[in-house]
């Protein structure tokens, strides 16, 4: 076999089954996944597997947890040509942000799926997608190199840019949305990818660079009618608060109370970094639209354009953890590092 892909389980639905005696839903014995869906078997590809102990809801994810996967990554790298990563979908697109922006020069597939039902019942989505992301994770082109050269998600029929995903439904089978960028690829009878769509590296062979150092001083401000001036200030005054990812209305605009934004003006002109993105699930923010938009530039806000939440956030942790100074930090954040804003 001249391919091997290395399947990583880190806990959520799809890794369980039923217990027979207690009805409920409990995690198998990973190494056993072989007995659970014999069809991997038939791959012409070898796969080796590698799970979490414990394992984790998703919900439970933190910076310690992509700091061990993305050394576990790192660390199999050379061995492996693709790596699929079992995880809950709650927190998946997190996740798969996260460790686009740790894995600096990332030329192999790191494919992040889940299931909405456990793999060991009969109308569960986690076999197909499991033995998908494989067939994907293990897929050439012409020259040899790996179709997918990025971090993603696949869910139900679509191949996802990780740091450009949501969570969209919290029963569908389709359960994932990539609202502002082009499905990567489609699994119906063939594998169809989008090929100028996908990410490729400028040359190959370039040295994979990690990015371990983390640091969670951010916040993530949503603004609503009638938000009190009591939370804003709360929220922008906790402490050690590097950075802030407002979620502004439409197009980037805000409330015009003077209140608002001289709360905001004294934030960042004390070196705190405010990035603006929309709650809108597509679109893009473009602060010179509305005089209410315009505003906030004057106060010092960034512009996060058409980044998710989960990219925002995961985004300045990354780069926050890479340099001790905020403007360096403003700067690079309205940069697209890998993909992640149009
Ligand atoms: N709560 C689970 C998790 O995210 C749900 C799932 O796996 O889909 O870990």
């Amino acid at each position: 076999m001249d391919r091997k892909i290395l399947l990583i389980y880190t806990g959520g639905t799809i890794g369980m089954k039923e217990n027979p005696d207690t009805l409920l839903l409990e995690p198998f014995d990973f190494n056993q996944i072989l007995q659970e869906v014999p069809e991997l078997r038939k791959f012409d590809f070898a796969i080796d597997t590698y799970s979490f102990d414990p394992v984790i809801d998703s919900s439970d994810a933190n910076p310690a947890f992509w700091v061990r996967l993305s050394q576990l990554i790192r660390d199999n790298y050379a061995a492996y040509d693709g790596f699929v990563v079992l995880h809950g979908t709650d927190t998946m697109a997190y996740s798969a942000s996260a460790l686009s922006f740790m894995l600096e020069n990332l030329e192999k597939p790191v494919i992040f799926t889940g299931s909405q039902l456990p793999i060991g019942m009969l109308r569960t989505d986690g076999k197909e997608n499991l033995i998908d992301s494989l067939e994907l994770a293990a897929d050439r082109d012409a020259q040899g190199h790996p179709c997918v050269s990025e971090v993603c998600i696949y869910f139900e029929n679509e191949l996802f840019r990780g740091n450009r995903t949501t969570k969209y439904s919290a029963e569908a089978f389709s359960a994932f949305r990539s609202p502002n960028y082009p499905v990567l690829a489609e699994v119906g009878t063939h594998i169809r990818y989008n090929v100028p769509s996908l990410r490729r590296p400028i040359r190959w062979g370039g040295p994979l660079l990690l990015h371990t150092q983390l640091d969670n001083r951010v916040a993530v401000l949503k603004i609503f009618p009638g938000i009190s001036e009591s939370y804003v200030r709360g929220v922008l005054a906790t402490e050690g608060l590097r950075a802030v990812v407002l979620e502004t209305f439409g197009s980037g605009n805000a409330p015009s109370y003077p209140w608002f934004l001289d709360a905001l003006a004294a934030f960042t002109s004390s070196g705190g970094i405010v990035v603006n993105i929309t709650q809108c699930l597509t679109g893009t923010v473009d602060m010179g639209t509305y005089a209410n938009g315009d505003t906030l530039r004057q106060a010092g806000v960034v512009c996060g354009r058409d980044m998710t939440t989960e990219a925002a956030v995961t985004k300045l942790f990354v780069l926050l953890g890479q340099y001790s100074d905020n403007k360096t930090v403003a700067i690079k954040l309205e940069f697209d590092l890998c993909g992640e804003i149009s």
